[in-house]
């Protein structure tokens, strides 16, 4: 099992529970060496319409308010416990015209993740769970490829969501050559802006048929199978645990089984 982890949600964001005491004494029970606190950052205001805003499920994000709450609450952690190191940081999208809001973000954390569920093309807002398709598609490359190049962000967490639902262009599900494009650009991106590539083990929730591979959602057997081709992308592991409990979980070893067998090379250890 992984001794690291540094993707994780709390109550914050509403939608996971458990706050930071939570998970610090979960993790070290589990045998965990560090800890990254990364709730769903603050969407910056005023960057979409209201029915985008509830579209796009923004109030499943922590407030700019909660956000000063958060940083106290990891703060006092690190110092009531010193036998994990516990690191501060935020999951969040990336809106290109706001960059001074995910500046002053990350200068209140140690690293910030990138996780694009929803993203500007042509003046619209693409939801990546539903809404990707042949031409969406390189709205998605673009915002991954636009944060990664920022400086914000360190860490790309579920690279491979944009096949959730992917509609080719006979509208099916194929993994077409445009996925193929797009996958090797993120990671030809990732390996120069030194950017961890996350295998995401929250993905196999979605999944009808843990057992089979070529059925989970994500990560996808097809991306990664991509991936493993750059010796010198950096891959990791993530929880994106929404419950305490998930820091330990059949899940995660089913990712890491999975790397193994691709033969894809886990960093241990997020260097930031
Ligand atoms: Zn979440
Ligand atoms: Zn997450």
């Amino acid at each position: 099992m992984i001794k690291r982890n540094y993707h994780t949600h709390m109550k914050y964001c509403h939608h996971a529970i458990g706050d930071v005491k939570d998970y610090v004494e979960a993790a070290i029970n589990y045998g965990y060496l560090e800890l990254g606190m990364s709730d769903h950052a603050p969407i910056p205001l005023n960057s979409m319409t209201d029915s985008e805003w509830e579209h796009n499920y923004c109030n499943e994000n922590m407030t700019l308010d909660t956000f000063e709450v958060y940083l106290k609450d990891i703060e006092k952690c690190q110092k009531e416990y010193k036998n994990i190191k516990i690191f501060k940081s935020l999951e969040s999208e990336y809106l290109d015209s706001f960059d001074n809001h995910y500046k002053f973000l990350r200068s209140k954390l140690d690293y910030m993740i990138l996780g694009i569920h929803f993203y500007k093309y042509q003046g619209r807002v693409i939801d990546s769970y539903s809404e990707i398709n042949y031409d969406t598609l390189l709205g998605y490359l673009d915002n991954a490829i636009k944060g990664m190049e920022s400086g914000i962000f360190k860490y790309l967490a579920h690279p491979d969501l944009f096949l959730f639902n992917y509609k080719d262009k006979n509208g099916g599900n194929s993994f077409d050559e445009r996925c193929e494009m797009v996958s090797r650009k993120i990671i030809e991106c990732a390996i120069k802006n030194n950017v961890y590539l996350e295998i995401n083990a929250n993905g196999l929730k979605f999944s009808n048929n843990i057992n089979d591979r070529n059925m989970w959602k994500y990560p996808n057997v097809n991306f990664w199978n991509i991936a493993k081709e750059y010796k010198d992308l950096k891959v990791i592991i993530g929880a994106d645990a929404h419950d305490p409990k998930l820091l330990n979980s059949d899940w995660i070893r089913m990712v890491e089984k999975f790397a193994e067998d691709l033969g894809i090379n886990v960093e241990n250890k997020l260097e930031f």
